[in-house]
C-alpha cells in the first residue's frame, strides 16, 4: 500500500498529523506547499495523484526564477489529509518541529484542464522521472517541471519553474506566512 511508509515512521497517538488513508478531492487535483522547520529547514512539496500526496522536500523551497534550479528528495507519499497539516510535530518524533501551510492550491498537467488526463500525463511522467504541472496556487504560478535525475539514485529531482508570464525574479520565500493561518512558522513555535 502506498501510505505503509508514512505509517510506519509516525506514531500516531504522539503526532497530531493525520494518519489518514488514500482518497481523493473531488473537483481539480490539489497541491500543497508546506514549510517545515525539522532538523534542517525545508519546503515539502506536495501533489494529489491516485488517492495520495506525492512528496518532495525542498531545502531551498521553489523558485519563481527559471535559472534557479531547485533540488526536491523525493520523500514517502503522504495522505491526502496532510493538506490541511499545521502545527508541531513533538520533539523525539519523526520530522520534529513546526510545520505552516506555505502555499496551496490547485494544478493540472500542462497542456491539459482535464483531470483524468492530468492524472494520466503526470502518473506517466513520475515513472519516467520527467513531469510537467501547472500551479495555480496563492504563491505559486504557472508551469513547474520536476526532472528526476538520473545518475543520481531514485530520489534527487529537480523542481524548475517554467518561463512564463509567472516567471519571476521575485523571492517567493521572503512571503513567510501561512496561507492557511497567516502565522509564520516562528509564530506557530510561540504558540505551541
Ligand atoms: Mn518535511
Amino acid at each position: 500500500m502506498a501510505l505503509e511508509k508514512y505509517k510506519e515512521k509516525r506514531n500516531f497517538s504522539k503526532t497530531s498529523e493525520p494518519a489518514g488513508s488514500e482518497k481523493s478531492s473531488g473537483g481539480e487535483l490539489i497541491f500543497v506547499v508546506q514549510k517545515h522547520q525539522a532538523t534542517r529547514l525545508h519546503y515539502d512539496f506536495r501533489i494529489e495523484l491516485n488517492g495520495v500526496l506525492k512528496s518532495w522536500a525542498v531545502p531551498k523551497g521553489p523558485s519563481l526564477n527559471p535559472a534557479e534550479k531547485r533540488l526536491a528528495m523525493l520523500v514517502e507519499d503522504h495522505p491526502y489529509d496532510y493538506k490541511d497539516f499545521e502545527g508541531s510535530i513533538p520533539s523525539g518524533e519523526y520530522g520534529a518541529g513546526e510545520v505552516i501551510v506555505w502555499d496551496r492550491g490547485t494544478y493540472h498537467a500542462a497542456g491539459t484542464n482535464d483531470r483524468d488526463e492530468s492524472e494520466e500525463l503526470v502518473a506517466g511522467g513520475f515513472e519516467k522521472g520527467d513531469l510537467k504541472i501547472f500551479l495555480n496556487g496563492e504563491k505559486l504560478k504557472g508551469e513547474f517541471a520536476l526532472v528526476k535525475m538520473k545518475r543520481r539514485g531514485d530520489k534527487e529531482w529537480l523542481l524548475i519553474k517554467h518561463r512564463d508570464s509567472y516567471s519571476s525574479t521575485e523571492d517567493i520565500a521572503a512571503r513567510d506566512k501561512s496561507v492557511l493561518s497567516g502565522l509564520t512558522l516562528e509564530e506557530i513555535k510561540q504558540g505551541s
